[in-house]
C-alpha cells in the first residue's frame, strides 16, 4: 500500500544523509518534498499541513542529539510525528465489565464489513474469547450465508434468521443475539450491519437503531483504504451520525496510495484499532501506529531497535559507540562487550534480536542463546588483553588457550566466541548501512 510513498521517503533522505550539518535552507527543502510526497500519497491536507509544521519546528529547534547524525535526526523526528498522526499508542478493544462484550461494525458496502466480522471473530477466538457472529445485514443479498461460511471457517457461532422465516427487522435479530450470547455463554458479540453504497439516511437511521437496541462496546467504522479521501469523509459521516468508537483499515494489501489510512486518524479523531491485509481469515492484525510507521519508512523494526537500544546505553557509551560508527570504524570486541551488557540489561535476548530484519531464518540459533551465555561470553571478553579486544586478529591459538584458562572455559567455547562475534561485526555493518552510515573502513578482526 505504501511503497510509493517508502520510496519517496526513502530517497529524501539518502539525499540528505551525507551532510554533516543542515541548515535551515536543507531543513526547509527537506520539509517541502516530505509534504510533495505526503501529498501525492492522497493524504489530506490538514493532516499534512500539521506534519509539515510539527518536523519544520522540532527540526529547527534545539533537538539535537548528539548520538544521532542530521540524517538520523530528522528520519527520527518524521517516524515520531508520524506514529502521532497514526494515533500514537496502540488502542486496545474495550471489553465490557459485564459480558457479552458487544462489537458492532458499520461502514460502506463493499468496505470488507463481513469478511472483518470473520477476522476478528477468529482472532478473539485465538484469544480464548466465544465470539457470537450476528447477521445483521439483511439488505445485502447473500450477506447472511456469506457470515455463516465465515463463521464456519473461523469455527465459531453464528446467529442469523433462518432463511425464508420472514424475520427482516435487523433491530430485532441484533436484540435477540444478545440474549441467545447470554444463553449459550458467549463472551462477545460482533453484529455486522447493513451498508449502502453511499451515504444514505435510511442506513443511517438503520444502524441507529441498532446501535440503540445493543447498546455496544465498541462501534466500529470499517474503511476500505483503497477509496482514498472519499472514505474519510463517510467516516466523519458515520462518526456524526452513529458514534463511531474506533476504525478498521480494510484492504491496506491494495496498491492505492494510503492516504486515507494516514488521514483518518487525524481527520476523524477516532483511534485505528485493527488492519485487515487480504481476503484470508489470516490476514488480519491488530494495528500498531509505531510499526506502521517504520514499515512506511522502510525500516523494519528497526528503530523500535535504536529506540531499546537508546533507552538502555549509558549516555557516553552511546555516544562513542555512535561516533565510532559514523566515523566508519569497526566493530570491535569492546562494543561486543558494552552490547551484551546492554542486551542483559534490557531482557530476554531472544525478543531483541527477532525484532531484527531478516532474522526469521535464524530463529533456532535465537533461540539457543541464553543469559547465562552472555554472562559466560562477557567472562571470556575480559580475558582478553586490550590490543586483543581491539583487534580480534591477534587472537591465535595459545592467546585462545590463555583466554581459555583465564575464563574457565575450553578453548572451543572461545572459537565459538569469536565466531559469533565475527557474526554480529558482519550484521553491525549491515546496520550501520541500513542506518544511513558507511560500513567500516577497519577491518581487523
Ligand atoms: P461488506 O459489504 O462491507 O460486508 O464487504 P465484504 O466483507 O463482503 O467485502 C467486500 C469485498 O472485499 C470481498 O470481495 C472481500 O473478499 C474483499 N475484502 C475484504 N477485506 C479485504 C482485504 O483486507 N483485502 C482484500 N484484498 N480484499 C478484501
Amino acid at each position: 500500500m505504501f511503497d510509493a510513498l517508502s520510496d519517496r521517503l526513502s530517497g529524501i533522505f539518502e539525499s540528505i544523509r551525507g551532510k554533516g550539518r543542515l541548515t535551515d535552507a536543507d531543513i526547509a527543502s527537506t520539509a517541502r518534498e516530505i509534504r510533495r510526497a505526503l501529498l501525492e500519497a492522497d493524504v489530506a491536507l490538514p493532516v499534512v499541513r500539521t506534519f509539515i509544521s510539527r518536523i519544520e519546528e522540532r527540526c529547527k529547534g534545539a533537538e539535537v542529539s548528539k548520538a544521532l547524525n542530521p540524517a538520523q535526526q530528522i528520519v527520527k523526528v518524521v517516524n515520531e510525528e508520524l506514529i502521532a498522526i497514526l494515533g500514537g499508542e496502540t488502542r486496545r478493544l474495550n471489553y465490557a465489565k459485564q459480558p457479552p462484550t458487544v462489537i458492532m461494525l458499520a461502514g460502506l458496502q463493499g468496505a470488507g464489513k463481513t469478511t472483518l466480522a470473520g477476522k476478528l471473530a477468529k482472532w478473539l477466538k485465538g484469544d480464548g474469547h466465544s465470539p457470537l457472529l450476528v447477521a445483521a445485514d439483511l439488505q445485502r443479498p447473500n450477506a447472511v450465508n456469506q457470515l455463516q461460511v465465515l463463521a464456519e471457517r473461523a469455527g465459531v457461532a453464528a446467529y442469523a434468521p433462518e432463511p425464508g422465516s420472514g424475520v427482516g427487522d435487523p433491530v430485532k435479530v441484533a436484540t435477540d443475539s444478545i440474549a441467545e450470547a447470554k444463553q449459550r455463554g458467549h463472551d462477545i458479540v460482533i453484529v455486522d450491519t447493513a451498508g449502502r453504497l453511499g451515504i444514505d439516511e435510511e442506513m443511517m437511521q438503520q444502524a441507529r437503531d441498532i446501535r440503540d437496541a445493543v447498546n455496544p462496546d465498541e462501534v466500529l467504522f470499517v474503511i476500505d483504504a483503497m477509496v482514498g479521501q472519499d472514505a474519510v469523509n463517510t467516516a466523519e459521516a458515520f462518526r456524526d451520525g452513529v458514534g463511531v468508537t474506533g476504525v478498521v483499515l480494510s484492504k491496506l494489501d491494495g496498491d492505492a496510495r494510503g492516504g486515507a489510512a494516514l488521514s483518518v486518524r487525524h481527520v476523524t479523531g477516532r483511534p485505528i484499532l485493527f488492519a485487515s491485509t487480504g481476503e484470508k481469515l489470516e490476514d488480519f492484525d491488530v494495528f500498531h501506529p509505531d510499526r506502521m510507521s517504520s514499515r512506511i519508512l522502510g525500516m523494519g523494526d528497526m528503530l523500535t531497535l535504536i529506540e531499546q537500544a537508546e533507552a538502555v546505553f549509558e549516555e557516553k557509551q552511546k555516544e562513542e559507540y555512535t561516533e565510532k560508527l559514523l566515523k566508519g570504524e569497526d566493530f570491535t570486541l569492546e562494543d561486543f562487550l558494552d552490547q551484551m551488557q546492554a542486551i542483559r540489561k534490557m531482557g530476554p535476548i531472544g525478543n531483541l534480536l527477532k525484532m531484527m530484519p531478516g532474522m526469521g531464518q535464524m530463529k533456532q540459533q535465537i533461540d539457543s542463546i541464553d543469559d547465562k551465555q552472555i554472562d559466560r561470553t562477557t567472562a571470556i571478553i575480559r580475558s582478553m588483553t586490550p590490543a586483543e579486544r581491539r583487534d580480534s586478529s591477534l587472537i591465535n591459538g595459545s592467546r585462545r588457550l590463555r583466554i581459555a584458562n583465564g575464563s574457565g572455559v575450553t578453548v572451543s567455547e572461545v572459537n565459538q566466541l569469536l565466531a559469533r562475534f565475527k557474526e554480529a561485526q558482519k550484521m553491525m555493518r549491515q546496520m550501520g548501512g541500513a542506518m544511513g552510515i558507511p560500513t567500516g573502513k577497519a577491518t581487523k578482526s
